[in-house]
């Protein structure tokens, strides 16, 4: 395995968070654009890097800079997010 193929193996895309994200915030977000405040890409959040540990860390695919952070510690979700989200829902 080249260490290419090793990087891309130790992270998901970011649609694999898609149906925690809709429980969370009410909605579909993986199509949805994100704006990167540190290298300025816009990407879809699906498009971004997520990566497993203790918790759920989703990386900017242009620079890698943290989009948002995941932790479950009982029975509590804690939920960061870092650059502009746009969520866009129709009126009920
Ligand atoms: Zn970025």
């Amino acid at each position: 395995m080249s260490a290419v193929d090793a990087d891309r193996a130790a992270w998901l895309d970011g649609n694999a968070l898609a149906g925690v994200l809709e429980e969370l915030l009410g909605a579909e977000m993986t199509a949805g654009p994100r704006a990167c405040h540190t290298c300025g890409g816009v990407h879809p959040v699906g498009a971004h890097r997520l990566h497993r540990g203790a918790g759920f860390v989703l990386r900017c695919p242009q620079c890698g800079d943290v989009a948002l952070r995941l932790a479950v510690t009982g029975d509590r979700r804690v939920l960061q997010l870092r650059g502009t989200w746009t969520l866009d829902v129709p009126v009920p």
